[in-house]
């Protein structure tokens, strides 16, 4: 995209001619886009649930219902508040990372009982996926903070159901090299195209494509995930073939001097 500025140049009521300024705004005017969505994704993400809550609130004030039923709609209204109370913090993290007032609160603890946490709130949103835990090694220690630690494989385990169909499996494999815990989390999805790799951890990036135009989100998660990793030491990547699945991959720095039993953290020194 090119603005054009034109003057021209007079001096004693005689033209002498014109400077014509081309300015390359194309980065701008893909932010501006990026800003518009991301204003109508916000407004639909926040009214959907939103609506549903009303929906069904009203619903169960204004009629007699069966136990069952009852119980039916109470877990609906549960979960989109529980969309809208993660909604609202991924909007309030990226504003705290922007700012660079995230407090992280480092601590060493296993990995184990922070992914197996995060699978048990999983598993009650989606009874529809299968998920299965490999763990191949004992060296479990991070030091980091619990929750943001907790919030990365949020993400990633809950775009892994997201982005795959009922009935899909979500691998999640623990294993060490010299270097690096690494923790992979596989699906059998949708898949990504290769040309939006690059993309995929900016924020408010979303693949757009017919497939997946239903489905909710924000473009923020992968993007607190690359911010929460990276303070942590660690890196973050994918590789994934569409139509079959994704490979999540996060490596942290291997802890040797800690032993940290599945249930124990203790504080640094
Ligand atoms: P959101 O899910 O809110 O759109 P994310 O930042 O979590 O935002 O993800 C960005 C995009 O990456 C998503 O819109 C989706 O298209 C793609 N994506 C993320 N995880 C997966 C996955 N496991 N399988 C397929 N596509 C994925």
């Amino acid at each position: 995209v090119i603005q054009i500025y034109s003057e021209s140049l007079i001096q004693n009521d005689t033209k002498l001619g014109t400077v014509i300024v081309y300015r390359d705004i194309t980065k701008e005017h893909e932010v501006d886009q990026m800003k518009s969505e991301f204003v109508t994704t916000v407004s639909h993400e926040l009214r959907t649930p939103l609506s549903s809550v009303l929906g069904f609130t009203e619903l169960m004030l204004t009629r007699e219902l069966k136990p069952e039923r009852q119980k039916k709609y109470l877990t609906t209204i549960h979960q989109e508040a529980f969309r809208l109370t993660s909604l609202i913090n991924d909007f309030l993290d990226v504003q705290k990372m922007e700012s660079g007032s995230q407090e992280f609160d480092k601590k060493y603890h296993s990995i184990l009982p922070i992914i197996q946490d995060v699978i048990d709130v999983q598993k009650v949103n989606s009874d529809k996926h299968v998920f299965v835990m490999d763990i191949q090694t004992e060296k479990l220690s991070v030091f980091g903070d619990r929750d943001k630690l907790s919030q990365v494989f949020m993400n990633l385990i809950s775009n892994a159901i997201k982005y795959s169909p009922e009935g899909g499996k979500v691998l999640v494999r623990l294993y060490h090299t010299n270097k690096h815990l690494i923790i992979n989390i596989k699906d059998e999805g949708l898949g990504i195209p290769q040309s939006a790799i690059g993309d995929l951890f900016t924020k408010f990036y979303r693949v757009d494509n017919s497939d997946r135009r239903k489905i909710g989100g924000t473009g923020l998660g992968l993007a607190i995930v690359k911010e929460i990793v990276k303070v942590h030491g660690g890196q973050i990547s994918v590789e994934s073939t569409l139509g079959q699945g994704s490979i999540f991959t996060v490596k942290f720095p291997v802890i040797e001097d800690v032993y940290v039993n599945a249930s124990i953290t203790m504080d640094k020194g």
